[in-house]
């Protein structure tokens, strides 16, 4: 039986692709509305992404940010749920192409696809220069920065030693400051008792930017603080400096080669081809440019949103590739798709802005809501409320809270697991 065959029969069918923070809020909002739902994504979790990084640190493990999909809907019958990689569409007779040749019709179309680390036209710097975007890409970081470490131990040339003990962060947004900040405190709090032949406490965690200053995002004031917080926990920040090449060996930066032999990518994105699949106009991160009212221009039965879009809010800003970005756009397309079936109306999206956050290590953060910046541990604390508010389901939060907790009285992190053979690993 094909996908079509298959297919619920209700009167309007809304097919959903992705169910990252845009797509699973429309389904959720969709919840009681006359129209059956199909949600389709190319994994069977949906993942919180903002604490990525802590799978990548062995902080925290898979199990305790993602969910599979299908569990998170078992709930609402009107939802049926597909395991897919969708590689096109064709719009003019409203269907939804799959990568093994297959097809969904679709009454109304949601485009909810994220987007993918960026290499700036060096996709070839990929293998030495990992991005952070999936599990699988925490998993293989946090195999290649432990294996580092356990390959350090029995090296004995010291130049080979110090490149093994030598981390380097491409870019310096959140994650590249989260991760920078922890991968720091590994070395510094949690691994020193283990290793017998190094110190590593003697490991160098050097963050690399192009821009002037860390967190871009952030006033002047909180990303200084950043900087110095980072500085406190022996992070070497270089900044206005932009990597020309990543290898095996390391990356060269202002003419300068640094031998590192663990590289990660956290410095740009491109959006997923949802432009490409509709031919439709997006920006130089290919970024579909979408209506004021989420449509894609001359398709008002497909709309796009979250990452995969590009879209100003009220002030002419470029809305933020945030999830509670993603999460306001699919709220507000379930909003529209039901007043249209009623025969209603509704007002353009209007992006709120709920404040940044970013951690810097294990006790300090900074947030800006507004005009109201806080920094430090008052602002970790907030951090974790905010995030452990977010997480699905009341295990997760109670797992992620005593994770944390551990990790501050003891400096352990429960998660480190190398998923390979000494033989097998790569890095
Ligand atoms: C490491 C990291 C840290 C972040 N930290 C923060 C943070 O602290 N705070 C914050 O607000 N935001 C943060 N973000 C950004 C936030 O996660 C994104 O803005 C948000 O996920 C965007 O939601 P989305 O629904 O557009 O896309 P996503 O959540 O990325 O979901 C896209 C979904 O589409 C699926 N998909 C893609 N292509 C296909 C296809 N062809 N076929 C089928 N399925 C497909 C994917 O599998 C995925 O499930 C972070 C992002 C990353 C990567």
């Amino acid at each position: 039986m094909t996908t079509e065959q298959a297919r619920p029969t209700k009167p309007h069918h809304v097919v959903i692709v992705g169910a990252g923070f845009g797509g699973l809020e429309c389904a959720l909002r969709l919840a009681g509305a006359p129209v059956s739902i199909t949600l389709i994504d190319r994994r069977n979790h949906h993942l919180f992404q903002p604490l990525l990084y802590q799978v990548a640190t062995a902080s925290l493990a898979t199990s305790e940010i993602a969910w599979p999909i299908r569990y998170l809907l078992r709930g609402r019958p009107d939802v049926t749920t597909l395991f897919a990689t969708v590689s096109g569409v064709d719009a003019q007779n409203k269907r939804v192409l799959f990568d093994d040749g297959d097809a969904l019709s679709y009454d109304t179309l949601v485009l909810a696809t994220g987007a993918r680390h960026a290499y700036f036209g060096h996709d070839e710097w990929e293998p030495f220069a990992p991005g952070l975007k999936t599990l699988e890409d925490a998993t293989t970081l946090r195999r290649r920065i432990l294996v580092a470490f356990e390959r350090a131990e029995r090296e004995g040339d010291s130049s080979r030693r110090a490149a093994l003990l030598t981390f380097v962060i491409v870019g310096a947004g959140p994650t590249g400051v989260e991760l920078a900040g922890t991968i720091a405190e590994l070395a510094q709090d949690t691994l020193p008792p283990d290793f017998r032949n190094i110190d590593t406490q003697k490991a160098r965690v050097v963050l690399i930017e192009a821009g002037p200053r860390v967190l871009a995002g952030f006033a002047d004031d909180l990303s200084a603080y950043a900087q110095a917080s980072l500085e406190s926990i022996g992070v070497e920040v270089i900044l206005g400096q932009a990597v020309t090449e990543c290898s095996a060996d390391g990356v060269v930066y202002g003419g300068h080669t640094l031998q590192a032999r663990t590289l990660i990518w956290a410095a740009g994105v491109r959006a997923s081809p949802a432009a490409e699949w509709l031919g439709a106009a997006a920006d130089r991160a290919g970024r579909l440019q979408v209506l004021p009212d989420l449509t894609v221009p001359g398709h008002s039965d497909i709309f796009a949103i979250g990452d995969t879009v590009e879209i100003a809010d009220a002030d002419g800003k470029p809305v933020p590739g945030i999830a509670p970005a993603a999460k306001q756009q699919g709220r507000y397309v379930a909003a529209l798709i039901k007043a249209r079936l009623h025969g209603e109306a509704l007002a353009p999206f209007r992006y709120r802005h709920a404040g940044s956050l970013a951690q810097i290590g294990k006790r300090k953060a900074v947030i800006e809501f507004g005009s109201i910046k806080l920094r430090g541990t008052i602002a970790w604390w907030m951090w974790g409320i905010a995030h452990i508010y977010f997480l699905i389901g009341l295990r997760n939060r109670l797992s992620v809270a005593l994770s944390w907790l551990w990790i501050h009285a003891r400096d352990q992190r429960a998660a480190r697991l190398i998923t390979q053979g000494s033989s097998k690993v790569v890095g």
